[in-house]
């Protein structure tokens, strides 16, 4: 059974139809990346699946439970968390406290998430310098990482990535390409929305290419960078 799977979703702004039939998975321990340019349905794709779109027609899984008509918070709840394309980070807030409103759904206690906000600064250090600086006037960079550490924070089954590379100069795509790779090898399912597909193939096991609201290719990432 695959952990994630998509089957055929139609998803609807109101009467135009951006998912024509959307159908993918993802396997435990996997970085699988859906790539297409601008418009293709990719952020629809991932907003289905975390919820903020009902499909009018298919079906999202989670481990074989159907989740396609729960409520968002949920969804988030069964353990599907996404780090959102625009770092829609809580920006009056510190970059701690951000991080503590990612663990808002989990019950384990203080110490708990205690000790994964160190994780998260494990993997980015620069939020560790800048703890208590309002997330609002980070750069666009460490808003980035603070959207994925965020997402971590809810310890989720899946982790669902929109666009991290989005308007971040090229080396720092590197480094934070780098830690999503470091994050799956930590044993995270991943997947990855990314209109860069020459970067999400670098780190990606599978692909799926969109075009106007359907999947056109589905192939290895390797055979994917390979053809590009
Ligand atoms: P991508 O993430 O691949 O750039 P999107 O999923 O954002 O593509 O968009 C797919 C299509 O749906 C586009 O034609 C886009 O304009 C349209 N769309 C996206 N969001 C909305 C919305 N909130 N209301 C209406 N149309 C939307
Ligand atoms: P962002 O997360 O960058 O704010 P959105 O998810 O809101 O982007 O939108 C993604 C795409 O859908 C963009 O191309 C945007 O122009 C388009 N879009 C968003 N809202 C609408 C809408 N109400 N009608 C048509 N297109 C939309």
């Amino acid at each position: 059974m695959a952990k994630l799977e998509v089957n055929n979703i139609h998803t609807f702004y109101g009467n135009i139809e951006a998912l024509k039939g959307v159908s993918l998975s993802v396997d435990e321990g996997e970085i699988v990346t859906l790539i297409g340019s601008n418009g293709a349905g990719k952020s629809t794709t991932l907003n289905t699946i975390s919820g903020l779109y009902k499909p009018r027609q298919g079906e999202v899984s989670l481990e074989g439970e159907r989740i396609d008509q729960l409520p968002a918070h949920t969804i988030v709840a069964k353990g599907i968390s996404q780090a959102p394309e625009g770092r829609k980070i809580f920006a009056r807030l510190t970059v701690k406290e951000n991080l503590e409103m990612g663990a808002f759904i989990r019950t384990d206690g203080p110490e708990a998430i205690k000790r994964d906000i160190e994780h998260v600064y494990a993997l980015f250090p620069r939020l560790r310098e800048r703890e208590w600086q309002i997330a609002g006037t980070l750069s666009g960079g460490e808003q980035q990482m603070l959207a994925i550490g965020r997402a971590l924070m809810s310890k989720p089954r899946i982790l669902l990535l929109d666009e991290p590379s989005m308007g971040l100069a090229p080396l720092l795509v590197d480094t934070i390409f780098d830690i999503i790779e470091e994050i799956n090898k930590q044993g995270m399912t991943i997947l990855l929305v990314e209109q860069n597909a020459q970067v999400a193939l670098s780190i990606a096991h599978r692909g799926y290419v969109m075009q106007a609201g359907e999947i056109v290719l589905h192939d290895t990432a390797k055979n994917l960078r390979e053809n590009e």
